[in-house]
């Protein structure tokens, strides 16, 4: 017998699509902390349009999209989407999932009712024309972060996405380390090995902001793996162990610095706490290494706090790629240190298929721990954001079950 509406972790027949499912939920008039944004409602399932497949949702990875999407801020966006002619007015998030193929549009290939896959946020086109011309997929006119820019994420009972989204899960994987690693894995593989000539080398001294975040941890990682030397920067002795764990060479507490933030201008006398907060940090990036030299890769994400370091820090000739802005998206560059050091700021978005493939070909087979560090119920997902949020949130990634029970 079949019903409209099934308990999570409650399988329907395979393959029968239920009315309403559950789902946790971010409305307009809740945006705000993300523990009071997030909501347990009753939602309809989503329709399956061409080209898309429905996905009954196992486990969903805790990622920082979802902390933007509850602030509602740097943008709203349930508004940005109803612009586009979508007409819910509620938002289910989650950017990073495993489950099991439950229903496939017209016109999708290679996918079948009760494949096991994991889900990537790369939610791109790729029939558009500006992808067709050669436009890198994360760039495309087309691409939004899926569980972000766009709605059915993980978040809910069941999912929604394109085909391109999905990919094998390693049969010896368990559901709750499948949710949990490709978004911040393959944007930390592209990050390193996608920006030619600027790819990791054996020997390469690499500065990984946050080394035991979601992201830093397969940072120090992937370096570790490619024989260059991660020195990772942290805010506890606790996560600088887990960095050193996970190949770390050397590690620095960021709280025995302040010259963080806006830099100030020449003539001010503040600038001279800068300048020496600035080549204190360096001098201690040395020492960690051991060794006198300057990262030929900065691995950033940390933003405006800590742009100005980066750049200043980078080797000549080195880059400093950056994919997203913690603490804030206006930042100080100091045009001398780019141009005099013929040096490289590099954007950097997600991860191309290929990228997802290669990080989770590596955790299938141990060369690549997926940093699991903690699992949550379905109601603790707005929590765990607002650990997330206030940076007090277990080192690595953490992951909610949906309809993995356990
Ligand atoms: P996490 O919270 O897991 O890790 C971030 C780490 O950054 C924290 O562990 C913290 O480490 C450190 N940090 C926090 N605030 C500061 C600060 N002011 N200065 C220096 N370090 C700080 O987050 P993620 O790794 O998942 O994501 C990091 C950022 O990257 C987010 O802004 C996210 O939106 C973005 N992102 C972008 C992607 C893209 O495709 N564009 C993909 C994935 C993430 P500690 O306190 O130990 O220093």
């Amino acid at each position: 017998m079949t019903k409209e509406l099934y308990d999570l972790g409650e399988m329907p027949p395979l393959g029968h699509v239920p009315e309403r499912m559950h789902a946790m939920t971010i409305r307009a008039e809740r945006y705000g902390p993300p523990e009071e944004a997030f909501a347990h409602e009753i939602v309809p399932v989503p329709k399956v349009g061409p080209g898309r497949v429905l996905v009954y949702t196992m486990t969903a990875g805790i990622n920082y999209n979802n902390v933007w999407a509850a602030l509602g801020r740097p943008a709203d966006v349930i508004a940005a989407r109803r612009k586009l002619g979508e007409p819910e007015d509620y938002h289910v998030g989650g950017s990073d999932g495993a489950g099991i193929v439950w229903a496939v549009g017209e016109g999708v290939t290679g996918l079948e009712v009760g494949d096991h896959v994991i889900l990537s946020p790369g939610d791109w086109d790729e029939r558009s024309d500006d992808i067709r011309q050669g436009r890198d997929p994360a760039a495309s006119r087309s691409m939004r972060a899926w569980g972000y820019e766009s709605n059915h994420g993980s978040f809910g009972q069941f999912c929604l996405v394109r085909d391109v989204q999905c990919h094998p899960k390693p049969e010896h994987l368990t559901w709750e380390v499948a949710g949990g690693f490709l978004a911040a894995a393959a944007t930390a593989h592209r990050q390193l090995f996608g920006w030619q000539p600027h790819t990791v080398r054996p020997g390469d001294p690499v500065l990984v902001w946050g080394g035991a975040g979601s992201l830093g941890a397969f940072a120090t990682q992937l370096v570790r793996n490619a024989g260059g030397r991660a020195v990772a920067v942290v805010s506890t002795e606790e996560k600088a162990r887990v960095c050193r764990d996970l190949g770390a060479v050397g590690t620095i507490l960021r709280t025995e610095f302040d010259h963080w933030g806006r830099v100030p201008e020449d003539d001010d006398p503040a600038y001279r706490h800068w300048a020496d907060g600035v080549r204190a940090f360096g001098r201690r990036f040395w020492e960690e290494l051991g060794e006198r030299r300057s990262p030929r890769i900065v691995f950033e994400h940390s933003g405006a706090d800590t742009l100005p370091t980066s750049l200043y820090l980078c080797d000549n000739e080195g880059m400093v790629v950056t994919c997203g802005a913690t603490s804030g998206y206006r930042s100080d560059i100091d045009l001398r240190f780019l141009w005099m050091r013929l040096k490289r700021l590099q954007g950097s978005h997600f991860a191309t298929t290929a990228d997802c493939r290669i990080v989770t070909d590596l955790v299938a087979r141990g060369l690549l721990d997926p940093c699991v560090s903690s699992v949550v119920g379905f109601d603790e997902i707005g929590t765990a954001h607002q650990e997330m949020h206030d940076n007090v949130h277990p080192w690595g990634n953490r992951v909610a079950r949906v309809n993995a029970l356990g």
